[in-house]
């Protein structure tokens, strides 16, 4: 299984809003959000920066660097089925995967 690895030169795009919870994207408020780029990596980890420094006093501002093929769609390599975690997971772990599909991952590796 391979699987989409975030590479240098991709296209990527900044996200930034207001958050239920900050440390997790898919509670990101729709109405707040606004999505900047696309650039590539070094440029966007720039802009999202910026962002989080200017937005520094707001707990719940969070700024993301995301690769721009993830946001249009959360459809899980492994399984093919869309579900919400599969942006968190290409964040935090650079998979793109479920949750589901990680758990089973990382209790069976291959
Ligand atoms: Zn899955």
């Amino acid at each position: 299984m391979i699987y989409t690895k975030i590479m240098e030169n991709d296209g990527f795009i900044v996200i930034e809003g207001i958050h239920k919870n900050p440390n997790n994207i898919n509670t990101l408020d729709e109405q707040t959000k606004i999505i900047h780029g696309p650039y590539n990596k070094k440029e966007a980890e720039k802009v999202a920066k910026g962002l989080i420094q200017k937005n520094i006093d707001n707990f719940y501002h969070r700024a993301w660097v995301i690769n721009k093929d993830i946001e249009l769609n959360n459809i899980c390599e492994e399984c093919k089925k869309e579900d919400e975690s599969v942006k968190q997971n290409l964040i935090m772990h650079s998979y793109k995967i479920c949750s589901s599909c990680n758990l089973a991952k990382t209790i069976f590796p291959i």
